[in-house]
């Protein structure tokens, strides 16, 4: 692919789903809000940065270039209660605010690694980029943006008219709602801290034009975003919950500094649900990614389950989709495997093939259509129109943005079948597809009598094998 593929994608500013035109034509520059590391990422926090992933994996495919920039908050921000969450957990825990930051970043690391999430191309520590923070804050008290007052300096949310865009609140009804607020000394109510003062004894705290003191926590992604992808760049992402009042602040600092739009697309993923108490259930109430074999389950059914699901949906974690996702991304590497293990000559853009990509990348290119993408996986799966290897080929390609790993062997599928019958599934797949209930019936005798019985389930066939 010589031109980079057009992409679509919804833009939470503009309320609008968006051709994508990079500052740079060819080159994507992303900012993902990263973990606070006082704790361990959920698997609801983990869709989230699946969403990132795929986001980025979706733009290669395309053949743009990629900068990734996904920040890591290693200095706790103040919660609405006034305590500082990783100070906290380095009390509980007995450590040292590093010692539980690096903890934290670890387990966090791993749980995506386990996700098939490669890192990010800049991974920026907040405590490694107190300077950049301090010369921003500058910069907007200079400007008017805001005041100082016992060696804390706050936003002035009223210099800044478009306050409340991003997330639709209205700065007189967000007055009226407010609740008591710790930080007495602000001017209204609304505004938010960009540096605080240290209070005696804090572990925590740098030197600056105000005292000794930490930064906010919406100021950390105002400055490493810029420092790393400039001042104008392409996409940021986040939770649904950062809209308010993060990202809303992240406008406000970071406009409000150069006087400009700095970010043109804002994403945000929406939440996975736990209705499932069964599935909720875990040691100190989070469920990780690395927990899950301990539930049966493989950490890929997890990447699988959150493809079935558009990022701007709700998806709710339940057994029985984890066990619809498991058999689903068997069913992808089974067809995978049936291919045997050459297939490097098939060209992908000659027919029959090319009718399947194209209709993979329509689906990824519209707003990240991971549902319909993997959908057509399925299709190639169950298609007679393609040799098996042809089936290989184009599923190891479309794996490059599903990111399932489809070349690992389907073990319990695989490894365990006798000889022939992965064929004679296949076939019975493709004949199931084209509505052939006679053929797939007689190839379920066939299996049967190899000792393998075939359930049928809305992701595609279940075996058991009978020795
Ligand atoms: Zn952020």
């Amino acid at each position: 692919m010589s031109k980079p593929g057009p992409v679509r994608l919804y833009n939470s500013l503009t309320r609008r789903i968006d051709p994508l035109e990079p500052v740079t034509p060819g080159r994507v520059t992303i900012y993902t809000c990263g973990s606070t590391v006082y704790r361990y990422a959920h698997i609801g926090n983990l869709r989230t940065y699946l969403f990132g992933d795929l986001l980025r994996r979706v733009l290669e495919y395309l053949g743009h270039e990629v900068v990734y920039v996904k920040n890591i908050t290693d200095v706790g921000h103040m919660r609405e209660t006034g305590e500082d969450p990783i100070l906290t957990a380095a009390e509980v825990e007995g450590k040292s605010p590093r010692e539980i930051a690096e903890y934290y970043t670890a387990a966090w690391l791993a749980d995506e690694a386990l996700l098939n999430m490669p890192r990010a191309d800049v991974l920026p520590k907040a405590t490694e980029h107190i300077g950049e923070m301090i010369a921003l804050t500058e910069t907007l008290l200079e400007r008017g943006l805001a005041y100082e007052v016992n060696g804390n300096v706050y936003y002035d949310v009223s210099e800044f008219p478009s306050y409340g865009r991003l997330s639709g609140q209205r700065l007189d009804h967000l007055r009226a709602g407010h609740r008591v607020d710790v930080e007495a000394d602000k001017r209204d109510p609304e505004d938010f801290a960009l540096w605080k003062l240290a209070e005696p004894g804090r572990l925590m705290k740098w030197p600056s034009p105000w005292g000794d003191g930490f930064p906010g926590w919406h100021i950390e992604c105002s400055a490493m975003s810029m420092q790393y992808l400039g001042e104008r760049f392409d996409i940021h992402t986040g939770g649904i919950d950062l809209k308010f009042p993060h990202h809303e602040d992240e406008i406000a600092q970071s406009e409000g500094a150069t006087g400009h739009p700095v970010v043109s697309t804002w994403m945000h993923g929406e939440f996975l649900t736990l209705a499932d108490a069964k599935m909720a259930k875990s040691a100190g109430n989070v469920i990780r990614v690395s927990d899950l074999p301990d539930k049966g389950f493989e950490p890929l059914a997890f990447r699988y389950l959150a493809l079935t699901a558009h990022y701007r949906s709700k998806l709710d974690f339940t057994e029985d989709a984890m066990h619809a996702a498991t058999s689903g991304l068997r069913r992808l590497r089974r067809a995978v495997a049936e291919g045997g293990t050459d297939g490097a000559d098939v060209d992908l853009a000659a027919d029959p093939m090319a009718g399947h990509r194209a209709r993979f990348v329509e689906a990824i290119s519209d707003d990240l259509g991971l549902p319909a993408a993997l959908a057509e996986a399925h299709a190639v799966a169950g298609t007679e129109d393609l040799t098996l290897p042809q089936r290989r080929a184009l599923l190891l390609d479309f794996d490059r943005v599903l990111g399932l790993s489809l070349e690992t062997p389907a073990e319990e599928a695989i490894s365990e079948l006798p000889d022939g019958a992965a064929a004679l599934l296949a076939r019975r797949a493709a004949a199931r597809a084209a509505r052939d209930f006679a053929t797939s019936d007689a190839l379920r005798e066939e299996l049967a009598a190899m000792g393998v019985e075939v359930r049928d389930t809305p992701e595609g066939q279940v075996t058991t094998i009978r020795r």
